[in-house]
């Protein structure tokens, strides 16, 4: 058979799913390769992560199979082609290992994440290490919530033995960060630490504190996303910034559908005040002035109280304007 490949939108990471079926064909004495369309194909493979990619228009195909999470959140591969070894030929330009170790998250109150709904309310087990990593020297992570999983140290063990550098994309799960798991994420080589604090009723300074004690990393270098303009008023934010300050970390304020209120350089979308009112309005500015200041390395440690921040300060001087309905 002759296979083609499209890759829609992942244009600046590898394909995990097309390295997967590439191996899969190949095995099977296919000839795998990106799709042409000038060329004709036995089955064309379309991937596709974001709903919002135009796909493209395959007509030198006797099949066209099109998947991944821009289509739905239920496509997935079959069993015998999910446990292949990527196919790291395909995106030679890349040198680590990629994969997922377990599948599922149980926070299911965090409604601004599809994995629950997609990947189940269970961290479940879904491989072993050697199931995806050949020998590189990196090793990169899509797992939701490894923590979570009730194989974790077994999964820990693996990744110890390889030696490789390893990159937790989603980052690690605070509140399972005991004294067990500690020992063996500090065996494990991670460039960059990163945890998450997004539900601003959930109080979690004492799992902060626990690994701040644990002397993993010098705090400094430990990142910690925290969710805004979701479900928290400013005053949760801040005293989710000002609690990890004061333990050393490094808060990371994320915005939530921040594209719908911004565009790229940070500046209001036009009919912005349309859709949202004006107290929406002001949250989000708000909110943006924190990012801005609070991700500012520098900034926060010279200028470690918000009030202070002078581009907010002058905002509120001048009554916090924003953008105004028509007529209002
Ligand atoms: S902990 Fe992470 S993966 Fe789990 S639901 Fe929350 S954001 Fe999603």
């Amino acid at each position: 058979m002759k296979i083609g490949l499209v890759n829609v939108d992942s244009h600046n990471f590898p394909n995990l799913c097309l390295m997967k079926l590439s191996s899969y064909h190949k095995k099977r004495g296919d000839l795998v390769e990106f799709w042409d369309k000038d060329k004709s194909y036995d089955r064309v493979y379309v991937s596709k992560i974001f709903t919002e990619s135009i796909l493209p228009i395959v007509e030198n195909a006797t099949e066209v199979i099109i998947g991944g999470s821009g289509v739905d959140l239920v496509n997935e591969l079959p069993e015998e082609i999910e446990h292949e070894t990527p196919d790291y030929s395909l995106f030679p330009q890349y040198d680590f290992a990629l994969g997922m170790l377990t599948r599922g998250c149980p926070r299911v109150n965090h409604g601004f994440c599809i994995t629950p709904q997609k990947d189940g309310c269970i961290s479940r087990k879904v491989a072993d290490l050697k199931e995806f990593w050949t020998g590189q020297k990196k090793i990169i992570l899509l797992d939701q919530n490894l923590l979570a999983c009730k194989d974790r140290e077994t999964l820990l063990d693996q990744l110890i033995g390889s030696s490789a550098e390893v990159e937790f994309n989603g980052g690690l799960d605070v509140r399972y960060m005991n004294e067990k798991v500690i020992e063996k994420v500090r065996r494990i080589k991670i460039k960059d630490h990163h945890f998450a604090w997004d539900d601003p009723k959930e109080d979690l300074q004492p799992y902060f504190k626990r690994l701040v004690e644990a002397k993993i990393k010098s705090p400094d270098r430990i990142g910690v996303y925290v969710l805004t303009n979701f479900w928290s008023t400013i005053e949760e934010d801040l005293y989710r910034v000002y609690e990890l300050r004061k333990l050393g970390l490094m808060p990371f304020i994320m915005i939530y559908d921040k594209q719908k209120f911004v565009d790229s350089r940070g500046k209001w979308i036009k009919g912005v005040e349309e859709r949202f009112t004006k107290e929406e309005l002001r949250h989000f500015k708000t909110v943006q002035h924190m990012q801005r200041w609070c991700n500012n390395r520098k900034l926060i440690t010279i200028s470690p109280d918000f009030e202070g921040y002078e581009p907010y300060k002058k905002w509120k001087q001048q009554g916090k304007p924003v953008p105004q309905r028509k007529g209002a």
